[in-house]
C-alpha cells in the first residue's frame, strides 16, 4: 500500500511554489507598511506592489496601469459584470454568456436578471466551443457585455476568444474574458485577443490564494464593488495585502519564464495519460483534443461511479467536477450543456495534471480506474 497522495486537482487550486512563499514573508514581518502610508515603510511595501503589477502585466501583455488587485477570480468577475453595466446603462441592458461559463459568472448574471438586466445563455457544440452564428444572431441593440471564458475549469476547452474579441469589437460590446484557467497554462495577450477586460487568481498558477487580479482596458469604465479608501484608483478600496500581491507578481513572473518549457512537458505526458486511458474500453476524452488546454482532461469511463472512486481512492486526489456545495450530487452544467446525460455526466472523471506527474503515476492511475471498472 503507498502512501504518498497523488494529486490530481490542479484545476481545483495548486500548491503555492516555494520560490513564491520565499518572496511573500517578509512581507508579513520586516516590510510590513501600510503600502499607502508616505513613510519609508509604506514606500517599501508601495514600491514592491508597482514591481507585482508589472510582473502581472507582462504575463498578459497588458500596460501595468492597468492592472486592479481583487481578492480572487471570483471578485474579480463579479466587479466586471456589475461594474461595466452598472457604469455603462446607456450601453444597453442585455448581456451575453455561455451555458458552460463558471459559476462565479453564471450567479452574477443570475442575480442581474432579477434587479431587471437580459440575459442570453449561448450554447456549446458536443465538443463544448460556442457556436459563432448563434452568437452573432443574439446581438441585440442593447447588448452591452459579452462574458466567455477562456479555458474551461472542467474540460479544458478553449473557447476562440480572438474571433469573439474581433466580433466585439467590430460591434462596440464591450468583451469580458474569465482567463483564470488559461493565464499561465497556455498564451494569454490582452492585444492579439482584443479583450476589454479579463481575470485570473493567483492559486491557480502556483501563487496564494486571496488573490487575483482584473484587467480593464483603458477606456473601459468601471463602478468599484468595495468602496473604500481610494486605493487602486479608488476602484477597489481596502488596505493593500502586500504579501499576497508580492506572491502573486512572483507565481506570473516564473509562470511567464517556464511557460514554453511547461507546456512542452504537460503537453507529453498529457499525451501519455490519453493513450493509457484509451485502453479502458469505450472510455473516452470530452472535447477535442485540438481546442484544449492539455492539463485538464474530462473522461467518461462506461460503468464507473466517479463519486465512488473519488471517495474511495484516498491516495488519489480527484475531481468530478460537478458542484458539490451542497450534499447532493448534481450533474456538472458544462457536461450536460455538451449534451451528455446524467449517466454519463456521474461516469466523468476530472484529472488536472501539473508538470510534477510521473508516468509511473499515470500508469497507477489508468490501472486502479481499470480495476474499478472490472469489480462491477
Ligand atoms: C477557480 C476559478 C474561478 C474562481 O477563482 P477564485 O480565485 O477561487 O475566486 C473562476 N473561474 C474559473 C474558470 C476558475 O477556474
Amino acid at each position: 500500500m503507498k502512501n504518498e497522495i497523488t494529486y490530481l486537482d490542479s484545476a481545483s487550486t495548486t500548491k503555492t511554489d516555494p520560490r513564491v512563499l520565499k518572496e511573500m514573508l517578509p512581507y508579513f514581518t520586516e516590510y510590513f507598511g501600510n503600502a499607502s502610508s508616505s513613510h519609508s515603510f509604506g514606500k517599501l511595501a508601495n514600491e514592491a506592489i508597482e514591481e507585482a503589477r508589472t510582473q502581472v502585466a507582462e504575463i498578459i501583455n497588458c500596460d501595468n496601469k492597468e492592472i486592479i488587485f481583487t481578492s480572487g477570480a471570483t471578485e474579480s468577475i463579479n466587479m466586471a459584470i456589475k461594474g461595466y453595466v452598472e457604469s455603462n446603462p446607456d450601453k444597453g441592458n442585455h448581456i451575453i454568456t455561455v451555458k458552460t461559463e463558471h459559476k462565479a459568472v453564471l450567479s452574477t448574471c443570475e442575480y442581474l436578471e432579477t434587479k431587471g438586466f437580459e440575459v442570453t445563455y449561448l450554447d456549446v457544440d458536443k465538443n463544448g466551443v460556442i457556436l459563432f452564428d448563434q452568437l452573432r444572431d443574439s446581438v441585440k441593440e442593447n447588448t452591452s457585455l459579452v462574458v466567455i471564458m477562456h479555458v474551461n475549469n472542467e474540460t479544458g476547452i478553449i473557447q476562440p476568444i480572438k474571433e469573439i474579441g474581433e466580433f466585439t469589437r467590430e460591434n462596440n460590446i464591450a468583451f469580458f474574458c474569465d482567463a483564470t484557467q488559461s493565464v499561465g497554462k497556455i498564451k494569454v495577450d490582452i492585444e492579439d485577443d482584443y479583450v476589454d477586460m479579463l481575470c485570473f487568481s493567483g492559486h491557480k498558477l502556483n501563487g496564494p490564494k486571496g488573490i487575483g487580479v482584473l484587467y480593464k482596458r483603458k477606456n473601459i469604465e468601471l463602478t468599484p464593488l468595495i468602496h473604500g479608501g481610494g486605493q487602486e484608483k479608488g476602484l477597489r478600496g481596502g488596505t493593500y495585502n502586500t504579501p499576497l500581491i508580492v506572491g502573486l507578481g512572483k507565481a506570473c513572473e516564473i509562470a511567464c519564464d517556464e511557460l514554453k518549457h511547461n507546456i512542452d512537458v504537460i503537453e507529453q505526458k498529457s499525451k501519455f495519460l490519453i493513450q493509457e486511458l484509451k485502453k479502458i474500453k469505450d472510455s473516452f476524452v470530452v472535447g477535442n483534443q485540438y481546442y484544449r488546454a492539455s492539463n485538464i482532461i474530462d473522461v467518461i469511463v462506461p460503468e464507473l461511479n466517479s463519486d465512488i472512486i473519488i471517495s474511495k481512492i484516498p491516495f488519489l486526489a480527484l475531481s468530478n467536477g460537478s458542484a458539490c456545495t451542497s450534499q447532493i450530487i448534481e450533474s456538472s452544467h458544462v457536461l450536460k450543456a455538451m449534451g451528455f446525460t446524467d449517466a454519463e455526466c456521474s461516469q466523468s472523471l476530472r484529472i488536472s495534471i501539473d508538470k510534477t506527474i510521473s508516468l509511473n503515476q499515470i500508469i497507477e492511475l489508468v490501472e486502479i480506474i481499470q480495476n474499478e471498472v472490472k469489480i462491477k
